[in-house]
């Protein structure tokens, strides 16, 4: 029996999409840590996991029989600026496989050596990003966002030269499929519509069937990745996590997150945070995601935009195509903020949304960016108040400064309008506003034990508590606090 049953398409395109690369072998790879319960979503047999095979798999050092290898090709926008070729640089696509469920995925190494888009990179990667990676993608899958997942993370027993001496790590990343904006930009750069259009034909045979019914089944596919992407800047928005480096190549179709180089979850609340060390512009500050992610989307809809007309040399259809895509790309607003105040109503405990309850919530955010209030915290004690009786969940010390408490009886005053008990409103609360987060100055201090002492303890530690961000832990208060002074993180980097 093969432990991962691979089964790959994206190798079926032709092969200007791609090039045939194998991961470049490590010295001595040491296993980090793997995920068991990702691995049995995808079939991957347990008793293999633990095996030292595997961790030469993870390593790049042993290819499965049925892996066939690939680096793919892409472009994209970065700050804004056209870039026409990047691609897989430091990244290799070992194949798919068909989860339980019957949804496919990708299963790719990061940090497993050059590639023809290296671009006189290593193709490495220090231990840093990897832990962060695995550590923040992890806790966003916890929190229900829909994410890229780590499925393994192993040291190459190899230095990773950067501005120091790093040890070097590899990533086992699994994602829906990694097709980016920037994978159609690179065929829009080439002017290439028949590969534009095999690439979308691809991805909604594999991943948005819903479209295949379509009378414009490319339309469809922009409609849902517009809906898909929505939706998960509303998740980001509502748990205070900023990604940091929002490029096109940055952006995938099917609505995942990925690429965790500069992000960072805030602490007091900020709109205009902002940790990315490369991002002086603050481009892709807190407040500018729903806006950045359209723009990148309105890429996507250029891309796609040929293939809406049957007839190219017709104006009137090329007139008809624009509209489509523009109609389609003005719903992104309105999905966006739906989906924003529904989960802004359910971390408050409010019912329907109304004039009174938006103007809450917004009056309250205003106060908490005023007194630099904790986001998470905050959040978290509303629910302690939710039912005062029952309290106790949170634990974690924290008070609200006294101007608060007109909106506290405001809130109060909206709460008793809907017929829910107090408990349960309260349990609902707890159950969408987490204790644990993967605070800045944790992720930190686990990559920093690490890299320094070659202590992985912090960084298990972490992950272990971090699977559960709802439940509070007296033994895990600690991870819950926001940081002292001397703690605070006020910059994180790419790490490439
Ligand atoms: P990122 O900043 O991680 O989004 O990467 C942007 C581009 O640079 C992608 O095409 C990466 O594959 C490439 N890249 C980043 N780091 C490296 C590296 N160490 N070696 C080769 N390519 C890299
Ligand atoms: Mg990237």
């Amino acid at each position: 029996m093969t432990p991962i049953a691979f089964d790959n398409s994206y190798i079926r395109l032709p092969e200007r999409f791609y090039s045939r690369e194998e991961p470049t072998p490590v010295a001595s790879p040491a296993l980090i840590r793997v995920n068991p319960e990702l691995a049995q979503q995808l079939g991957i047999d347990l008793d293999w996991l633990a095996s030292d095979e595997a961790v030469q798999v993870f390593a790049g050092n042993r290819i499965l029989p049925e892996s066939q290898p690939i680096a793919t090709v892409y472009a994209g926008h970065q700050f804004g600026g056209w870039n026409p070729q990047l691609g897989d640089g430091r990244a290799i696509l070992l194949g798919e496989v068909v989860d339980v469920s019957g949804r496919r995925y990708d299963i790719q190494l990061k940090g497993s050596g050059p590639t023809p888009w290296s671009r006189g990179g290593d193709g490495r990667s220090p231990l840093g990003p990897v832990l962060r990676e695995y550590i923040v993608s992890e806790a966003m899958a916890a929190l229900g966002i829909p994410t890229t997942r780590s499925l393994a993370a192993v040291t190459s027993g190899e230095p990773v030269y950067r501005n120091d001496v790093l040890p070097g790590a590899i990533l086992t990343r699994v994602a829906r499929s990694h097709i980016r904006v920037g994978h159609f930009q690179y065929f829009l750069g080439k002017n290439d519509m028949e590969g534009m259009r095999l690439l979308a034909d691809h991805l909604i045979e594999r991943d948005f069937p819903a479209a295949r019914q379509a009378d414009n089944p490319y339309a469809a596919l922009l409609e849902l990745a517009v809906s898909r992407q929505a939706s998960l800047i509303a998740h980001w928005q509502l748990v205070g996590f900023i990604h940091g480096v929002m490029n096109t190549d940055n952006m995938l179709i099917c609505g995942e997150t990925i690429d965790y180089g500069p992000c960072a979850f805030m602490d007091g609340y900020d709109p205009d945070a902002c940790f990315s060390s490369i991002d002086h512009g603050k481009r892709y500050a807190y407040r500018n995601q729903p806006v950045i992610a359209q723009w990148n989307l309105s890429w996507f809809a250029q891309c796609l935009l040929p293939l809406f007309c049957e007839d190219q040399t017709s104006e009137q259809q090329q007139k008809q195509a624009v509209e489509t895509a523009q109609a389609i790309l003005d719903n992104f607003n309105q999905q966006y903020e739906d989906a924003y105040q529904t989960g802004m109503h359910r971390k408050l405990g409010l019912g329907a949304v109304s004039e009174a309850s938006v103007q809450l919530v917004e009056s309250l955010l205003a106060a908490m960016a005023t007194h630099q209030l904790d986001y998470t915290l905050t959040f978290r004690h509303l629910a302690d108040l939710a039912d005062p009786h029952h309290s106790g969940a949170a634990q974690v010390s924290f008070q609200l400064p006294e101007a608060f408490d007109p909106l506290v009886r405001q809130w109060c005053e909206l709460l008793s309008e809907d017929d829910r008990s107090d408990q349960s409103r309260q349990q609902e609360m707890y159950a969408v506003n987490p204790t644990f987060i993967p605070r800045n100055h944790l992720v930190d201090q686990a990559i920093r034990a690490a890299e320094q002492e070659g202590d992985l303890v912090p960084f298990q530690r972490l992950v272990d508590r971090l699977a559960q961000p709802f439940e509070y832990s007296s033994d895990d208060e600690d991870l819950a606090r926001p940081p002292q002074l001397h703690e605070v993180v006020k910059h994180t980097f790419c790490g490439t």
